[in-house]
């Protein structure tokens, strides 16, 4: 079965420059993602107005969508009444869900005979950068990340909330890439689900069913991003993932940028292109010193400033080559951290409801965006609207977002001039923000407390498997996987209960671990051993 060598392949050993992993591009018809790329794209798999009849009506999405109502700072009723009415409507759908596991398979295949023909756009390019676990305050507090100030001198910016909803990497990027939040599409750990994205299609996905002539792109150094962009019924055209270069995520995004440069570079003119790039180095210097506030984040960061330069050089040199075809560029985070992580435990710095975990940016820098206005209406999930509409794809009726454009009436100018109003002005929206209402921080905290569980045992296992004997790896997953399902099945009713609608409950994934597609290019050999 090709899901036993996803625990290689989770930490692979490398063999060759831009090495196919073949697992992925053998995955049998479980996995209608990777089998898309053959088959004439159609549309998403699961119609919208099935979706509709089997989620909780009440999820807290719209919420997070209206954060002047936040500005008070403690009080946010409007939250608490995004919760689930009561928990036996939840098992209601809960129940339903089993239901869905094959009904919308069906209806998906069903109305996939006529391609939909999308007039896309044919000059359009975009380049989505995200940037993991990034504080807006900590860009703001650093003038040498002159990059960001670029984009928001020439762009637009919001200093956004998600507040409500789990500051968790692969709930944030999947809110981020398919415009429906965590809660709707039931992601609430870092556990790759690849069966979510069947029903919630990923940006990507539906870029290809508008138009397989898109030129799609992932390029990344966390496996989940890779993971995402090739799941659903039509994936990325290319996947690139990076592992961890020489024990170091500086190095590692710096590969991730040098990488992305060239793909910039290599756009064709005339070739819609969209092109997502993801840079963890910020995010995981944060988990590995202590959080936010201190000087290896601060470094981190730094360094994606330089890559953003690089990117944002390549960009320009491109329009300059290629007159008439503009570019739009969309930077996002999916999460902040605290200052100082508690008990001086990275883990934990974040995953709960503080203002510097919610606080969250996007820059949107384009044709259609003014130059250096701010508007803290922008929330993630108008991220993959915003792509749709950018490329003359209508936007999904179930999304929680709506295209950044339609938000522009809230566009506004600090009082003065200038980059330091600018970034002045930006300081004091992130100081509106403050914690949700007492019930949705609790509810929410023990949320993350709860689903981290089963990620534990996962990567415990996972570990376990890479650090073993080739032929003691198949039973150390097999191990784990009856231990996780034995954890994941109650953890995904408790999590249910706090207002995931989306998740699975029954039946449960038995084999938890999925391949990485793409390709995963070859560490350079460090210097160190070149010299020797
Ligand atoms: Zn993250």
């Amino acid at each position: 079965m090709s899901q036993r060598s996803s625990a290689a392949v989770s930490a692979p050993a490398v063999e060759g420059a831009d090495r196919v992993v073949d697992s992925a591009v053998a995955e049998p018809a479980a996995r209608p993602a990777a089998a898309a790329p053959t088959v004439p794209a159609g549309p998403p798999a699961l119609p919208p107005t099935v979706t509709a009849a089997l989620v909780s009506p009440a999820t807290p999405i719209a919420a997070a969508a209206l954060p002047a109502q936040s500005l008070g700072g403690v009080s946010t009723d409007w939250l608490a009444g995004g919760l689930p009415a009561s928990p036996a409507a939840d098992f209601v759908s809960g129940a339903l869900l089993l239901a869905r596991r094959t009904a919308p398979r069906a209806a998906g295949a069903a109305a996939a005979q006529p391609a939909a023909v999308t007039l896309v756009d044919p000059n359009q390019h975009v380049l989505l950068i995200g940037v993991d676990g990034t504080n807006l305050s900590a860009i703001l507090a650093d003038p040498y990340n002159q990059a960001f100030f670029d984009l928001m001198n020439s762009g637009t910016t919001a200093a956004a909330t998600m507040v409500g909803h789990t500051t968790i990497s692969d709930p944030g990027w999947t809110g981020i890439l398919t415009g429906v939040w965590s809660e709707t599409a039931g992601v609430s750990n870092n556990v790759f689900t690849p069966w979510t994205y069947d029903t919630w299609p990923t940006v990507f996905n539906q870029l290809e069913a508008a138009d397989p002539d898109i030129a799609t792109t992932s390029i990344g150094n966390w496996e989940v991003i890779a993971q995402i962009a090739g799941a659903g019924s039509a994936p990325a055209d290319t996947i690139v993932f990076y592992p961890k270069i020489n024990d170091s995520w500086l190095e590692t995004d710096d590969a991730v940028g040098a990488r992305s440069v060239e793909a910039i570079q290599n756009t064709v003119a005339g070739v819609p292109s969209f092109q997502m790039t993801y840079f963890v180095g910020v995010d995981d210097t944060g988990h590995d010193t202590g959080g936010s506030g201190t000087p290896e984040y601060a470094e981190a960061l730094r360094n994606v400033n330089d890559n953003i330069a690089d990117m944002m050089s390549a960009v320009d040199a491109w329009e300059t080559a290629n007159p008439g075809e503009e570019w739009t560029v969309i930077v996002v985070t999916d999460h902040g951290q605290v200052p100082e992580a508690p008990l001086g435990l990275g883990l934990l710095a974040h995953g709960f409801q503080s203002p510097p975990e919610t606080t969250v940016f996007v820059i949107a820098d384009g044709p259609d965006f003014l130059d250096g206005a701010i508007n803290n209406t922008y929330s993630q999930v108008d991220v993959t609207p915003t792509v749709l509409s950018l490329f003359g794809v209508a936007p999904e009726p179930y999304f929680a977002g709506v295209p950044l454009m339609d938000r522009s009436d809230s566009d506004y100018f600090p009082a003065l001039p200038g980059q330091g109003a600018l970034q002045n002005a930006l300081s004091d929206a992130i100081d509106m923000y403050g914690y949700p209402d007492i019930l949705t921080d609790i509810t929410l905290t023990l949320r993350t407390i709860v689903a981290t569980v089963p990620y534990f045992i996962y990567t415990v296992f996972t570990d376990l498997s890479a650090a073993v004997p080739e032929f003691l790896q198949l039973p150390i997953l097999a191990i784990g996987a009856v231990i996780y399902n034995l954890v994941n099945i109650p953890v995904q009713l408790l999590v249910r209960l706090t207002g995931v609608s989306g998740n699975e409950i029954l039946p449960p994934q038995w084999w938890p671990y999925n391949p990485v597609p793409g390709t995963q290019p070859v560490a350079p050999v460090p210097a160190a051993a070149i010299a020797v």
